[in-house]
């Protein structure tokens, strides 16, 4: 019996190696077979798309903002109106920021980005966005001391896990050399979401919202600071940051988004 035991046990051991070895392969070949039918997608048009996160013809869509543009606001013109001419906005409506600059109009490839970065943890796509927002923000880079990425109300930041203006600022980081400092500026009481609020509604909202540590001050007193956001729209929320950090004695402040919206119904003066 004894004799016979061991020969067959050799022979199922055998058999369920070879299974294994099967198993392993075919294993291995689906998940290659996934590889290739599932390749990363285009995050706007979910056509397959070759590392970066939006493919070639999306790219060319995004409306990447040049000169001419209010050197003040970053808001594009139509012509040139020659230089340091501020547009109708800044002058009737001056923010407490010194400039604004924006890689792209706020349109639907850049509206599908905010909201894959922001909405579904895409923090892939940060690297690329930062490296518009650096090179549109070259200029005020340049000038710059430290980056204060706008903060989320805490309890939206624990429900989203994290924040994609702190995900934005540390990708310009590596792109220059400004550090950023996180945590100085705080939402020290909770907002509204801007969307669907008036253009007055939204600077009530955000009003007195902002604040500097006291136990942080001495990080952005005497400093050149650059806000980083994911959108300007009215400019409320940067320019209620903007006082926050003026208030905490900041040298000044400039903005710096990756999307701008850009009202075309306007004309430039
Ligand atoms: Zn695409």
């Amino acid at each position: 019996m004894g004799a016979e035991a061991s020969p067959s046990r050799s022979i199922s051991g055998h058999l369920r190696g070879a299974l294994n070895a099967c198993r392993g392969a075919w294993v291995h070949a689906a998940r290659l077979a996934l590889d290739i039918a599932l390749p990363t997608l285009c995050v706007a048009c979910r056509e397959p798309v070759d590392g970066e996160g939006v493919c070639a013809e999306c790219w060319a869509k995004l409306s990447f903002i040049a000169p001419p543009f209010c050197p003040r606001l970053g808001i594009p013109f139509v012509y040139d109106p020659g230089p340091g001419l501020l547009s109708m906005e800044a002058i009737a409506d001056p923010p407490a920021y010194a400039r604004a600059r924006a890689a792209v109009r706020y349109d639907d490839v850049a509206r599908t980005l905010v909201h894959a970065l922001k909405y579904h943890d895409r923090t892939d796509l940060a690297p690329a966005m930062g490296r518009w927002m650096a090179r549109a923000g070259r200029e005020l880079l340049d000038d710059a001391d430290v980056l204060v990425p706008v903060p989320l109300h805490w309890r939206r930041g624990w429900s989203r896990r994290y924040n994609q203006s702190g995900a934005l600022a540390r990708s310009i980081e590596r792109q220059s050399d400004v550090k950023v400092v996180s945590e100085v500026l705080r939402r020290v009481r909770p907002t509204q979401q801007q969307i669907g609020l008036s253009r007055m509604q939204r600077a009530t909202n955000v009003q007195g919202a902002f604040k500097v540590a006291p136990d942080r001050q001495s990080e952005i007193q005497g400093r050149r600071v650059v806000l980083i956001d994911d959108v300007l729209t009215s400019g409320a929320t940067v320019d209620a940051c903007a006082r926050a950090l003026l208030r905490a004695k900041a040298a000044h402040v400039d903005v710096l988004v990756f999307a701008r919206v850009v009202d075309t119904h306007k004309g430039p003066i």
